[in-house]
């Protein structure tokens, strides 16, 4: 914890925490028992802050159209997975580098250097499938918890210092960020994925076919990895273990890959 930080949790009044913690507990019935005392709505106030770091950091891709598409499979991830008490927000950041990233609350981004290497929507959808996957799990929030406590969280969320998003946001992409979740989690994100892309009625084979050609990947443009791989697991180890989960779940009948609907977005991507 660094120095602005300890200030803070020395200025939080201990008699504030005890309330907050009987009224702040959220849960979405997955991932019961961890330490995570922080409310949905703190959650999704966090994550507003942030994507104003993400929009001075990054340049978010400005093609609505695009942007409507991703959204449009993210909801259809969404309807179906275990946490619905709050809104998703979809958006696309112009980089050519694989990665996706989900912000507290519901905020996700994909990279269009991962959607240039996509070959339909069943592609696009398992990596948003995953990211949905942490949300519901609380990962973002629970890893919070865990580095700061909830006192610093609270004051964060209630504006009292507003540097305080950039400096966390300044290293998310490194083992000491707030989205480096571990093994366990990035696993969970990935079971809860597949099931999700699944019971949405899109081709789970998507998920497997997009690792393998992430895994070749990897080792051709190690440089186009380096956030992704500073907070996920190496593509195959988590392959395989995709592999053995996708083939326990009962398939629908005709699962959707809609190859020519993403066609027409990947023809309007960048170079
Ligand atoms: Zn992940």
């Amino acid at each position: 914890m660094n120095g602005m930080a300890r200030a803070l949790l020395r200025a939080a009044a201990p008699a504030a925490l005890s309330a907050l913690v009987a009224a702040g507990c959220a849960t979405t019935g997955i991932n019961k028992g961890q330490f995570n005392i922080v409310s949905s709505a703190e959650e999704v106030e966090m994550g507003r802050q942030f994507t104003a770091e993400v929009e001075k950091e990054y340049k978010v891709y400005d093609n609505p159209a695009v942007t409507a598409y991703v959204q449009g499979v993210g909801n259809r991830i969404v309807k179906v997975c275990d946490r619905t008490d709050i809104e998703y927000r979809f958006g696309v950041i112009e980089k050519d580098e694989m990665n996706a990233f989900a912000l507290p609350g519901g905020f996700i981004y994909v990279y269009t250097g991962l959607m240039r290497q996509m070959d339909d929507e069943s592609q696009l959808a398992a990596v948003i499938a995953h990211e949905v996957g942490h949300v519901a799990a609380r990962h973002s929030a629970e890893r919070l918890s865990q580095m700061y406590g909830y006192q610093f969280i609270a004051s964060l969320v209630l504006g009292k210092n507003p540097g305080m998003y950039a400096e966390l946001f300044s290293n998310i992409f490194s083992t000491t960020g707030f989205l480096y979740f571990g093994r366990k989690n990035e696993y969970e994100a990935d079971r809860l994925g597949a099931k999700y892309l699944n019971a949405a009625g899109y081709e789970v084979g998507g998920m497997v076919e997009l690792m393998s050609k992430l895994k070749d990947l990897e080792g051709r443009e190690p440089a186009k990895f380096e956030e992704w791989l500073s907070t996920h697991p190496p593509t195959g180890e988590r392959l395989a273990q995709v592999q053995g989960y996708v083939a326990t779940l009962a398939k629908p009948a005709s699962p959707a890959r809609n190859k020519d609907a993403y066609a027409k977005i990947k023809a309007q991507l960048p170079k």
